[in-house]
């Protein structure tokens, strides 16, 4: 099946509709203006760069509508998007970029002087600076608009995104163009995706969530993406209420929520234009999503990851009250299941790792056969998530099985003790991790983040835990800390927290 080019297409069915604003810069895009560009830039990239259908075009910026163009003028000369990480250091990116050799450097002014030494490195042939007198907007003036776009099947890379690195090493999932487009079929229905949408997208674009939750299935559909530079939960409130922006679709991880919450305007915001707030990407607090319910926004939780382009699962909103905390149920054209250690399939309520197969699914990892081999079986993806299933069908994601640990021959998962702990008014923050001990083999450690204004004794940690959790999960140590560190997508970093509190876990 061909890939079909969409903002070519809503361009014919709404040429001065508004398809992006760039927040920081207050540019706004219609379909025809985002078209003409996007159509100058891939005669820019093919012509005078020598892009070639295949090659590899790196953005390494904050956010910024120009992303997008590069993306979809990727598409139309059959060149591989690369997003990159742009939290990571030199070292981090050297290796990632040389892994993926792309033949173009995108690039804006803040993160020039790490884009150029990685682009030497790595020996990058162009490079191309955005903004205002950049040579990026020089290309695209001095480009004629494309006058054939490559044929480009459904089944041709689009994209090649690295994993958050949560777990070790960020691994570059293979995109391709089938699979974002059923991500957007996937996620249409569940969050009410529609050429009325208005998104404000605050999440990097570089990751999975923010490209995908929900910026590309809105302009599939013909609507409106805000895109802002960093997050700023002040100005994302500010926006959600001004009903002159209009946004009624808003997407997060956690930790988004929490700093909104947090703020003093999130009790006076203005939620009712809002329809859909998805959340997903890490493991959600019940009383985070308690806290929003408050404020009459039932957020729907979803499940994804990097590799499935992400929707894997949704919680419809009408079930988040009586399900909460669950992921919800697999989405139209994704099939999971359950499967314990022996490959045979879990029972309802038994744990084991979640397996997910689709057309959704990344065909495997960029340059890794070790990974690739040790991550499919018969076309199942293994996604490293231990997960149960209740009598209803509802999906639980418990935890990472790599972050389990066993105290005193028992498994303890740390995402339940933290929803545990996150029962405390004052905890901000917590981790928990195990650490080596004689004589249980390994025990909890709560690292924990106190809200400013609030005070906690460990002791009062220790005695909510005896409450309410068995013995062998209740952590033994506790430690407190200003913030917990946190990778680029704001998921805990718990690699760090090991190095910093215990041995690493081999
Ligand atoms: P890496 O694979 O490099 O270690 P990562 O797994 O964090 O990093 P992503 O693809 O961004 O990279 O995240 C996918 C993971 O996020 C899932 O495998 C799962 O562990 C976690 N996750 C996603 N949604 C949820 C959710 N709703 N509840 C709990 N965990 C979630
Ligand atoms: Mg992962």
């Amino acid at each position: 099946v061909r890939y079909y080019d969409w903002i070519a297409h809503h361009r014919r069915r709404a040429a001065d509709k508004i398809a992006l604003v760039d927040l920081a810069s207050g540019r706004s895009f219609s379909y025809a203006q985002l078209d003409d560009r996007v159509s100058k830039l891939a005669t820019h990239l093919r012509d005078r760069l020598k892009v070639a259908s295949g090659d590899r075009v790196a953005v390494l910026a904050l956010n910024t509508t120009d992303t997008l163009e590069v993306q979809f003028a990727c598409f139309r000369i059959g060149a591989v998007f690369l997003p990159l990480n742009t939290r990571l250091t030199v070292p981090e990116l050297h290796y990632i970029v040389g892994d993926a050799a792309p033949v173009v450097m995108i690039h804006d002014d803040d993160l020039a002087e790490t884009a150029l030494a990685v682009a030497k490195l790595c020996n990058v042939a162009s490079a191309r600076r955005l903004g205002p007198g950049g040579s990026y907007e020089a290309g695209i003036a001095a480009a004629t608009p494309l006058a054939r776009f490559e044929e480009v099947t459904l089944d041709d890379i689009s994209t090649i995104m690295y994993t958050s690195g949560t777990t070790g090493q960020p691994k570059g999932a293979i995109i391709t163009h089938g699979m974002t487009f059923w991500n957007c079929v996937n996620l249409g229905g569940p969050a009410c995706i529609s050429p009325s949408s208005v998104l404000l997208t605050v999440l990097p674009l570089f990751h999975t969530g923010g490209l995908n939750c929900y910026t590309n299935p809105v302009l599939h559909a013909g609507g409106t993406v805000l895109i802002m530079r960093v997050f700023d939960p002040a100005e994302a409130l500010r926006l959600i209420s001004d009903p002159a922006q209009g946004i009624n679709v808003f997407f997060g991880v956690p930790s988004i929520y929490q700093f909104m919450a947090q703020h003093p305007a999130f009790a006076t915001a203005d939620f009712s234009r809002l329809i859909v707030g998805g959340v997903g990407g890490a493991p959600m607090p019940v009383p985070l999503l308690k806290t929003w319910e408050t404020r009459g926004v039932a957020l729907q939780q979803g499940y994804g990851m990097t590799e499935t382009s992400p929707a894997v699962m949704v919680l419809d909103r009408e079930d988040a009250a009586r399900k909460a905390g669950s992921s919800g149920k697999p989405v139209l054209h994704t099939e999971v299941r359950i499967v314990r250690p022996d490959g045979t399939d879990a029972a309802v309520g038994e744990l084991g790792e979640l397996w997910v197969k689709g057309p959704n699914i990344t065909p495997g990892y960029w340059n890794r056969p070790d990974a690739n081999a040790a991550s499919f079986t018969d076309g199942w993806l293994h996604t490293g998530d231990a997960t149960r299933m209740d009598e209803d069908g509802f999906y639980y994601i418990v935890d990472r099985w790599k972050d389990m640990y066993i105290s005193g021959g028992e498994n303890v998962y740390p995402a339940e003790v933290e929803s545990v702990l996150h029962q405390l008014a004052a905890v901000a923050e917590a981790a928990v991790i195990g650490i080596p001990s004689e004589q249980w083999g390994e025990v909890g450690m709560a690292i924990i983040a106190v809200k400013p204004g609030h005070s906690l004794a460990a002791a009062e940690i220790h005695a909510h835990c005896q409450a309410n959790l068995a013995r062998f999960k209740c952590p033994r140590v506790v430690e407190f800390v200003e913030a917990l560190p946190r990778n680029a997508t704001g998921k805990i970093h718990k690699p760090t927290l090991r190095q910093q509190f215990s041995q690493p876990k081999p």
